[in-house]
């Protein structure tokens, strides 16, 4: 039997951390209507004007707490890993503080651009017909699509957007059975 393993995005799926990614662009003078979530920070600290590391600088790592029911579902995962456009500087800062430990955890820095589950599996050994990746934007949905993955939507965030053939977890809880069907 192929054992299902998983892969989560961070912020927005296991992390509430809109409002912690919101605070530093506040702080530095950008407009709430102009902030938008799912970026590669430094590509959306260009678009802004802002200095990367002043945005830094302003993320405070213990402000975004888990979704209710995140921290019971990856105590008890086998193994499990992170695949995050997240800067890694605010990323592992975070997961060490929740004493969480992936397999892997690759941020921002891993790559030339936007995330890709593909480096991050054949890194690992995973084969992707066993792997869920879990997200809650569509550029996560676009990565699992592209590496063959199963995809399941954080539906867990009141921001996700549900399209048609998403698997939809409506809380972490639901996750693991509805991989095993
Ligand atoms: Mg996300």
């Amino acid at each position: 039997m192929t054992v299902p393993r998983l892969v989560f995005d961070l912020d927005g799926t296991l992390l509430d951390s809109d409002s912690a990614l919101r605070h530093p662009f506040l702080a530095l003078g950008v407009p709430e209507e102009d902030i938008t979530y799912g970026h590669v920070i430094a590509e959306e600290c260009r678009r802004l004007g802002l200095g990367l590391d002043d945005y830094l600088d302003h993320y405070d790592p213990h402000e975004a707490q888990p979704f209710p029911g995140v921290e019971a579902l990856v105590v008890g995962l086998g193994p499990w890993a992170i695949c995050s456009n997240k800067h890694p500087r605010s990323g592992e800062s975070e997961l060490a503080r929740l004493g969480w430990n992936p397999v892997e955890a690759w941020f921002a820095n891993r790559y030339d651009g936007p995330k890709d589950l593909r480096p991050l599996l054949g890194h690992l050994g995973w084969r992707p017909a066993s792997i869920t990746f879990v997200g809650d934007t569509n550029h996560d949905r676009v990565c699992a699509q592209q590496a063959g993955c199963r995809f399941v939507l954080a539906g867990w965030n009141p921001r996700t957007d549900p399209r048609p053939g998403d698997l939809v977890a409506g809380e972490p809880a639901e996750l693991l059975d509805l991989i095993s069907q």
